[in-house]
């Protein structure tokens, strides 16, 4: 009894300890409180090894997921780098320096979907640039994916999942087949919906300091919603309800105080989708 006792204050101050440190321009001030295993013994260096088998495999299935070649297609690799990049130098990306925050197009236009994996390799299909109507709702996807990799929700669910073993042999080194295993299961991985949430709030806290509305994740479920989309992409996968997500992500907004009206000046959203040919 006395044991347990002492193990809950231990917990207790653990998580006080765990408020008190939070700075209140973080990230982590910034985004729904979910209940998640400290992430322990597994390094900013090993989400970027898990994300590279990830994104390696990835960019080997080409029937699955048709890359668009950079070289031949610069204009809108250069037009996504320029919106990731205004995200990036918000100043609010905890990760900006640790992760190489690669950006991938795949050709599919009938799939509305972007996705992140661990350590920043970011995907976009065309599908959702084809939907989308301006630079500013992009930029709230983006946001969204890249907080899903800056937050570590998928090394979170791995350990939620594996516990802690497995994080802990790809970190050392001495199981080489576990980080092949850890990148397949990462392909069938849905995020949780506080997950979910929490880079919803992720995506408002960064456009807050950069030239796009900062609740342009909602405008994004507003459209989707509108297209009748079969498929339900990524981002709406695990909440059955995308009009709750555009009012938490407007009442974020409001918390936060920033801007939902104003236009970025240099929009070459219509250049975007011509260069797609979309
Ligand atoms: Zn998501």
């Amino acid at each position: 009894m006395k044991k347990s006792i002492v193990s809950t204050l231990a917990l207790g101050s653990l998580l006080l300890f765990n408020n008190c440190k939070k700075d209140k321009n973080s990230i982590d001030a910034n985004v729904k409180n979910c209940i998640d295993i400290p992430i322990i013994g597994f390094s900013l260096s090993d989400d970027v090894a898990l994300g590279a088998q990830t994104a390696a495999q990835i960019d080997a299935e080409t029937a699955e997921f048709p890359i668009l070649d950079s070289a031949s297609n610069p204009t809108p690799y250069r037009i996504l780098y320029k919106i990731r990049n205004n995200i990036l130098n918000s100043g609010k990306v905890k990760h900006k320096a640790d992760f190489p925050w690669r950006l991938r197009i795949i050709n599919k236009p009938d799939v509305q979907n972007a996705f992140c994996t661990p350590g920043g390799f970011i995907y976009v299909y065309t599908g959702i640039i084809k939907v989308l109507d301006n630079e500013s709702q992009l930029a709230g996807v983006m946001g969204h994916e890249m907080g899903h990799a800056d937050l570590r929700h998928s090394v979170s669910s791995i350990m939620n999942e594996n516990g802690v073993g497995i994080l802990l042999q790809i970190a050392s080194g001495g199981n080489p087949g576990a980080l092949t295993q850890m990148a397949n299961q990462l392909r069938g991985l849905k995020n949780s919906r506080c997950h979910e949430i929490q880079a919803d709030d992720a995506s408002v806290f960064y456009l807050a300091s950069t030239d796009y509305p900062c609740n342009s994740a909602a405008a994004f479920f507003r459209k989707i919603v509108a297209s009748g989309a079969q498929t339900p992409p990524e981002i709406l996968s695990t909440h059955p309800d995308p009009g709750n997500r555009v009012e938490s992500i407007d009442k974020k907004a409001a918390e936060n105080g920033c801007s939902t009206t104003k236009v970025p000046t240099n929009d070459e959203y219509a250049l975007l989708k011509s260069s797609l040919r979309l």
